[in-house]
């Protein structure tokens, strides 16, 4: 067996829509993004929704839009990946680690308002996994201490909370479609809000600053009379961070896809968990709901964490762990205030094997593997 822990869901669909852009061979930013946009604002619900080439981008420009001022505050989840908080220091912000609760390892809404300072100013809350975080309870807190709320949707594509898309509770959502997440396009992400006077400047500055992008200037009506159509005007400073049409073509085929693909992934899960339900020493690591929800990943706490890793590995079985906390992470030391229970529970986390594309053969093989595991503890 050789079985990975991710992997992208990919085929014809995809090819069809690349094939579009190759015969109209306009690779770049052009209708393809345009079109994604458009699917993605009436998927999700929002009003606007911009093409980037990842959702670490996402994060740097959501935060950009307010301008806060140097060296404020921004909240961030002690577990979760790099960017949420490299984005914080990309604005020359200060993050502020929030611990986890122990049985959801979800940011902690009481110890964020045991870190809120007044120079806190935002806070990023991740569905960590895609277990959503408490958004009505979160909206409430962010309100009363007024901060802004950027959800950092990178595992939860297409995940609800309490009838409400993830991504549109707070004032920006961020979407990743890297490889490994829930739907791709290679590299890519997405930001979207119903505040379209915040978001709109983000257009030109994820194309270096420009306000109009190439696509638009060539098809625009009077580019024929118009010996100036060429030039646009640099008002603000951008980044090269645009979605391209290939990227795009793979994402508007995927995101066809994305309720079957999210409900089958559930399926995996419910598999997962009726096979460890009654072992001794194997827990899921954060309480699924197999009924709705959008998941990235299938994980478990195992107090012999290494030992099961290798265990599996020897047997052919991808594993991994999401996430180490980050305050532990050289880089973020300086900003280290104390997550206990981050530093913790972690250390108990495995990541199983958890793309779409998993077979009965291999899920059953998995599952007797940790079961053959527990029995010998
Ligand atoms: C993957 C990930 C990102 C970054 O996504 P990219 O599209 O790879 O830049 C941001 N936040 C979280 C929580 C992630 O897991």
């Amino acid at each position: 067996m050789n079985i990975r822990l991710f992997k992208p869901s990919i085929g014809q669909e995809e090819l069809d829509n690349i094939k579009q852009v190759f015969d109209r061979e306009w690779l770049g930013l052009g209708p393809m993004v345009s079109q994604f946009e458009k699917e993605w604002n009436d998927y999700v619900g929002t009003k606007m929704s911009i093409g980037l080439n990842s959702a670490t981008a996402a994060l740097h420009l959501a935060l950009m839009a307010y301008k806060f001022p140097k060296g404020k505050k921004v909240l961030v989840p002690a577990i979760t990946f790099a960017s949420t908080a490299t984005a914080v220091l990309y604005n020359d912000l200060i993050p502020v680690f929030v611990d986890v609760e122990k049985d959801t390892a979800s940011m902690d809404l009481e110890d964020l308002k045991r870190k809120y300072t007044d120079d806190c100013v935002a806070v990023i809350p991740v569905h960590n996994g895609g277990y959503p975080v408490p958004m009505d309870k979160l909206m409430e807190i962010a309100k009363e201490l007024n901060l802004k709320v950027i959800e950092d949707c990178a595992h939860s594509a297409g995940g609800v909370y309490k009838g409400k898309k993830l991504g549109t509770w707070g004032d920006i959502g961020c979407f990743s479609f890297e490889e490994k997440k829930c739907m791709t396009t290679g590299d890519g992400g997405m930001i979207c809000s119903n505040d379209i006077e915040l978001i709109e400047p983000l257009k030109a500055q994820r194309w270096v600053g420009i306000d109009k992008d190439t696509w638009k200037r060539t098809q625009s009506a009077d580019t024929e009379n118009d010996a100036m159509h060429w030039h646009y005007e640099i008002a603000l400073l951008g980044y090269k961070y645009n979605m391209n049409d290939i990227a795009a073509a793979i994402g508007l085929a995927q995101l066809h896809k994305l309720e079957q693909m999210n409900l089958k992934r559930r399926n995996i899960i419910k598999k997962y968990l009726n096979g460890i339900e009654n072992l001794k020493t194997i827990k899921p690591i954060f309480p699924y709901d197999t009924e709705k929800g959008a998941y990235w990943f299938f994980g478990i706490r195992s107090e012999h964490r290494d030992e099961l890793i290798i265990y599996l590995k020897n047997l052919g079985i991808a594993t991994g762990v999401h996430f180490y906390p980050l305050p532990l992470q050289p880089l973020f030391a300086p900003y280290n205030n104390g997550c206990k229970v981050a530093e913790e529970i972690w250390k108990t986390f495995i990541t199983l094997p958890s793309h779409i594309d998993l077979t009965d053969e291999e899920l059953d093989f998995v599952i007797k593997a940790i079961q053959e595991f527990d029995a010998k503890k």
